[in-house]
């Protein structure tokens, strides 16, 4: 019995082992001998053919999210077209030299619209390992090909270029819209590798609506062409060039903002005209309270971010000294006070006692009405109304028009968000900034909008939509509504309210004002403003500031049109400019509002 166990364990053990030898003798077969054979229906061997199995891919879209303006024009994420080439077949490489011109034409062809010259071309093409999307020669995407050439491009039929859609973040070029931001490349995460292209390393909102909204914007998943390959870098003979998507009928979400991006640019382009170097211009609804515009200066580029450059910054968003502008908050405190009216008669020296304060260089607008010293801005009034007036007075009738403090729309629990709140980096301002002083000198300073006074171009032009309001704060509102990929509502964003603690100054106060702004135009410092093609009012403003050391200023004009069907308010603020140079505000405040009357009514 034992033996016969014995001898059974022992065949089976035989019949193991050579069976292991013969998988053994096959394995050196296969490596050593038919490794190097062809392997049947194809030109390949299977060694080839292991290696073969390998794919180049370029992305298209990084999946991320969209942001349109009011019209539903693109601002970040607009689909471009573009010429994108895929490495040649080795058979193509290799006829390349023998083409002779008649032949080539579609290939010369091509080389006029992407503007290159033929042999570049045919060199860079020859040499492809990866798929490329012709590049624009202007900033880090690819060429952008208008939809004729898009359409000559495909027709031309050459082999291994495409016309493909793709998802262009920024186009490259200097802009005034800071409130967008831009992306950086988010911290390297673990197992995630950079494509040879560069297009896939994951990036992250840095600054404005880019980053504020991250969570909406962030990506579900690229879409890529690619092409099958050989070990060299070959196309595969017959292996088209595909697309895959993510295929999400929800994804990426589209973003709708209030901006109007052709009064944008034209604003861009006309502060860019006027010389103005430093500063800020916003546009409001003056329905709604919605930002139409936010222009600040200096340019940006969201493709090259300098950290200590500081031309990300978004100015309207920062606070800066407003001058003679803060002349409506004094009158609106002292009218809600009842401390002056609209005909009180002043009189203006030129000098103003203690504070050594002047007015109009020291010679004085003599007898004038509270109207007639808010038209030509005479210090002297305004100085004599602060007298009357407490630094609280001063300092909640400024709160009461949303200045000092954040204005801006927000929203708790909102699209996950537990506060959503689409502006970053508001200012609040400032209209005191120690205990509030009972010094009759401090009061004085304040009251024309000076020493501590610190307003942003976005709370100024919003100051006026308030007076429009009848007194009613609005929160100033960038992003209105929130899409689907398929076009379905995700969440409408309403306009709302932005009130205080420090509660609202009268209707009748803010017509008084309203009025008042209208004066400046037809018979104070804004008389210039009188050949816009719709009638405006405003404010102006001068504020001396000191910059490093040295005597700088800032000019200001805000205010509304057309006056009698007020549609827009508007700020522009001049920043750091030398000292009595031209009032370079009030000009621009003249063209802006003559583009908005030309679009308006276009
Ligand atoms: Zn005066």
């Amino acid at each position: 019995m034992r033996n016969n166990k014995h001898r059974r364990v022992f065949s089976g053990l035989l019949i193991l082992s050579a069976a292991v030898a013969v998988l053994i003798l096959r394995l050196a077969w296969v490596q050593l001998i038919m490794k190097e054979q062809t392997v049947p229906g194809t030109k390949y061997t299977m060694a080839k053919m292991a290696e073969i199995q390998s794919e180049r891919e370029t992305v298209l879209d990084s999946g991320r999210g969209r942001l349109y303006d009011r019209k539903s024009e693109p601002l970040a994420g607009e689909t471009i077209w573009t010429a994108a080439f895929f490495p040649q077949e080795e058979k193509a490489k290799k006829s390349v030299t023998k083409v002779v011109y008649e032949e080539d034409k579609p290939m010369h062809r091509l080389a006029e619209i992407l503007g290159v010259s033929y042999e570049q071309l045919l060199n860079k093409r020859s040499s492809l390992k990866e798929p490329l999307l012709w590049p624009s020669s202007v900033g880090k995407g690819p060429l952008a090909l208008t939809p004729a050439q898009a359409e000559e491009v495909s027709a031309l039929g050459i082999d291994g270029v495409s016309v493909l859609p793709f998802a262009r973040r920024y186009d490259g070029n200097l802009s005034g819209r800071q409130w967008l931001g831009y992306l950086s490349e988010a911290a390297t995460q673990a197992g995630i590798k950079a494509s040879p292209t560069g297009l896939r390393i994951p990036m992250t909102g840095t600054d404005g609506l880019e980053k504020t909204l991250e969570p909406l914007l962030q990506g579900v998943g690229h879409t890529e062409a690619y092409a099958q390959v050989d070990a060299r870098g070959n196309r595969l003979p017959g292996s088209p060039i595909q697309v895959r998507a993510p295929g999400n009928p929800y994804f990426p979400l589209s973003l709708y903002t209030t901006i109007d991006k052709k009064l944008q640019e034209e604003i861009e382009e006309l502060a860019l005209k006027s010389g103005m170097k430093e500063g800020a211009i916003v546009v409001l609804d003056t329905g709604t309270g919605d930002i139409e515009a936010m222009v600040s200066l200096p340019f940006y580029n969201p493709e090259k971010i300098s950290p200590q450059g500081g031309e990300w910054n978004n100015r309207a968003l920062q606070a800066a000294v407003p001058g003679s502008i803060f002349k409506i908050v004094t009158a609106a405190a002292a009218l809600e006070a009842g401390v002056t009216s609209a005909d009180e008669l002043f009189y203006c020296s030129g000098q103003y006692e203690k504070y050594g304060l002047s007015c109009l260089k020291g010679k004085g607008h003599g007898p004038l009405t509270l109207v007639q010293g808010f038209a030509v801005s005479c210090n002297t009034v305004f100085a004599a109304l602060a007298e009357r007036l407490s630094g609280v007075q001063l300092q909640s009738t400024a709160l009461a028009l949303g200045l000092g403090r954040d204005i801006s729309w927000q929203a708790e629990k909102t699209l996950g968000f537990p506060l959503l709140k689409p502006l970053s980096g508001e200012q609040k301002g400032t209209i005191f900034t120690t205990l509030l002083p009972d010094d009759k000198g401090a009061r004085v300073q304040t009251a024309i909008g000076q020493r501590d006074v610190q307003v942003t171009p976005l709370q100024a032009a919003n100051l006026i939509v308030t007076l429009l309001h009848g007194g009613e704060v609005r929160a100033p509102r960038i992003l209105q509504r929130v899409t689907f990929a398929n076009g379905q509502k995700l969440e409408e964003l309403p306009g709302h309210l932005s009130p205080s603690s420090a509660g609202k100054i009268s209707e009748s106060t803010a017509r008084q004002l309203l009025s008042m702004m209208r004066k400046v135009v037809t018979e104070g410092t804004g008389t210039r403003l009188q050949s816009t093609y719709w009638p405006v009012a405003g404010k102006s403003g001068t504020a001396q500031t000191l910059v490093k050391g040295v005597a700088r200023n800032n000019q200001w004009f805000i205010g509304y049109g057309p006056v009698d069907h007020p549609r827009y308010a508007v700020s522009v603020a001049v920043e750091n400019v030398a000292p009595d140079s031209p009032h370079l505000a009030i000009k621009l405040f003249g063209q802006i509002f003559d583009l908005l009357s030309a679009s308006s009514e276009a």
